[in-house]
This record gives C-alpha cells, structure tokens and sequence, in this order.
C-alpha cells in the first residue's frame, strides 16, 4: 500500500501505541495541575520554549536538572527579559553553546509585552527559532496543526521510507512526510508520540522493530537493514588548531581575562587571552605574540600549566596553557569587550566556556599545591 494510503492507519498505531508508552512525565509538557493537557487546551510556552532551545543541541536528561534551575531562575519570560546578560550566561553555564542563552534572553525583551505568537512566521522573528522550534512550541503550548522535524523525527521519517539520500539533502520531502502524516485533531499527541518513538523504540542504534507500531509500514524494516538509514553523508575531518593560552599573574597575584565580542558560539563568555599558534611558531612564542597583539601588554612565559583537547561540532581545538608573568603594559581590550584583573578564587563567578573550566580548576589545584609547599617550607 503507498504510504500516503496508509496515514490513517498511522495515525492511529502510533497514537494508541503513545498513549501506553509514550513519555507523560516531560515537565514543561504539564499543565499546572501536573498533568497533560486535555485537546485543545492551552500550556504556558515560556517553560517550552526554553525547553526546545535547550535541547537543540543537548540530550533531554542532560537538560531536564539544567531545565528546572533556569525556569526557577526566571520563571517568566519577563524575567529573563530583566535579568543581566552575565546573569543569563552564568545560569546557562555547563550547557555550552551559550549563543542560545543570548538568543532567548533577546526574544524574551522581543516578546516584552507583547502576546504570544500564535503562527510559525511569529515564531521565526524570534531569535534561536527555526522552523521545528516553532511547530514544537506551537503545537505543544496550543495544540495547532504544526509539523516538527528534528533529529529524532528525521531518523524516523527517513527508515518508514527507506529513504536513500542524506536527510540534509531531503528537507522538503521530508516536511512534506511530517505534515502529512501530523493528525490534525490531536496535533500536540501526534507531535510528542513522534519524537517519543524516535528516542524510545526508533534509536539511533539498535531500534526496537519488534515494538514499533509502525513496523507494518516500514520500508527499511521490510529491507531488513533499519541501520543503514539515514544515509550518511560522506565523513569529513575537522580542522584542528592549536591554541596557546596565557594565565597571566600580576604583581598582587591576580590573573588577567577578557570577555569575548558578543558574536560567535562563545560570545559574551569570559577567557584567558591566548589564540592560533602559526605554522612553524613556538607554543610560547605564540602566547607572547596574543598577549601583545589583543591586549597590548608584555608578560614573561613560564611553565605549562596544562593542556586541553576540546572538540566543537565543527573544529577540534588544543589549548597550551602556561603560567605568565605580567611584565609591562595597562591591558587594552583591543580584540574583546573588556578586560579585567581578579583574583584566582573570583574566577567561578564569571561564565566561562567549558575549555576554560579546564584551565580554572588545574590552576586553583596548582595554587592549592604551591601553598602547601610554601607552608611547609
Ligand atoms: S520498524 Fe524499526 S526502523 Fe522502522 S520505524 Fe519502527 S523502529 Fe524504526
């Protein structure tokens, strides 16, 4: 039978199969009285929509603890709206890719009194809010007919058809498939059964065809081989750079760092000064040069404090970090917002990328040792 003759039918398995299996614990997919919305009524979005983009890039148990300080932080978005930027930033630390921390504190001050929006177009205006988002949010806060189709859902999608290209490469079929096979009387079921079968029972590795509701239908299950789908694209090795990193130390023991421009996936967040070591350059030679060219001062390099391996989803960096002495120069945030001297134990107060969390922690744990050694001298 072609598929799209089938959509009643898999409307109705899937639905009947969430109904008993699905996830209807997911917090911010409760009403007030904690439990699941009835058809058609409506949920606070502020709680999902700060769900959606916190999981765009990161897994839902590793979400849900994060999820629970941040809407307890800000439990509106209004609160957000009023909150300072290094206070979104610190309350976002450890879930990384903070550019989604500022996309939402800006759309929070976008929707400033303002209603909700109530269309995918309304949505998109938002920053952070892609076409997905927006059906998520639409369809699980007011049960619109809105298709989704994130990761999970393209998994699914592209083994019901066997599809032989790259999901990156069939994004209009594959919206086509989400939307006709969305029930349009219970959106906001269909939508959440969607995904739940994609994280449950359709998995990344080893799916569980033996309890899917839609095996009946399943061109890669009839195939025999559900793993080959989706295609993958051709794999494509990262750039790799070496970073060389200064910890530098003034005459009262304070260590210099920079708050980066607002741009990037790390804007905003503070750093120690450091950048790309050139072909052929010295690690220390490197960290001198940085120190000059971003923040105009001189400082002496000496040992190596530590050295981390941190891949991004598109480059795969190594930070050199050594223990600088400031020699002459007013730091000058000539390639940052801003720069400042504090004191080592005033580090864990600033937002900070993950790398650097690295480096806090090896020179707290240096400090700590070199004490020792001068107490017992
Ligand atoms: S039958 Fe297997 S491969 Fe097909 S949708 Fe179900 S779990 Fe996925």
């Amino acid at each position: 039978m072609p598929l799209l003759d089938a959509v009643p039918a898999l409307r109705a398995d899937l639905l009947a199969w969430w109904q008993a299996n699905g996830r209807h614990w997911i917090p911010w997919k409760l009403g007030p009285d904690g439990h699941p919305p009835g058809a058609g009524e409506s949920l606070d979005p502020w709680p999902i929509w700060s769900a959606e983009i916190m999981l765009q890039q990161t897994q839902l148990q590793v979400v849900l603890p994060y999820w629970r300080r941040w809407i307890e932080a800000f439990p509106t978005a209004a609160a957000l709206a009023a909150a300072s930027e290094h206070e979104v930033l610190m309350r976002w630390q450890g879930l990384g890719y903070y550019a989604r921390a500022r996309r939402l504190h800006h759309g929070a001050r976008q929707l400033l009194d303002q209603p909700w929006p109530r269309t995918v177009e309304g949505w998109l205006a938002i920053p952070g809010v892609g076409r997905s988002t927006a059906g998520s949010i639409l369809s699980s806060a007011f049960d619109l007919p809105h298709p989704i189709l994130d990761g999970n859902v393209k998994r699914v999608l592209t083994r019901l058809t066997a599809s032989p290209r790259p999901p990156a490469r069939d994004a209009a079929g594959l919206w086509l498939l989400s939307t006709a096979l969305l029930d349009p009387h219970r959106p906001r079921a269909f939508n959440q059964a969607l995904m739940d079968l994609g994280s449950g029972v359709c998995t990344p590795r080893n799916p569980s065809c033996g309890v899917c509701p839609w095996q009946g239908h399943c061109a890669a299950y009839a195939a025999g081989d559900p793993h080959r789908y989706p295609v993958k694209e051709a794999p494509r090795e990262l750039p790799f750079q070496v970073i060389g990193v200064g910890v530098v130390f003034n005459d009262a023991g304070q260590v210099l760092i920079d708050q980066r421009l607002n741009e990037g996936l790390l804007g905003g967040l503070w750093e120690f000064p450091g950048g790309k070591q050139e072909p052929g350059e010295a690690i220390e030679t490197t960290i001198v040069r940085e120190l000059r060219e971003e923040l105009a001062i001189e400082a002496q390099v000496g040992e190596q404090l530590i050295t981390v391996d941190h891949a991004y989803s598109h480059k795969k960096l190594r930070f050199v970090v050594h223990l600088c002495q400031w020699q002459r120069g007013e730091p000058q945030p000539l390639a940052s917002q801003q720069v400042r001297w504090v004191a080592p134990v005033e580090l864990e107060t600033y937002p900070f990328p993950a790398a650097n969390a690295r480096i806090i922690a090896a020179l707290l744990a240096h400090l700590q040792s070199q004490a020792s050694a001068d107490q017992a001298a």
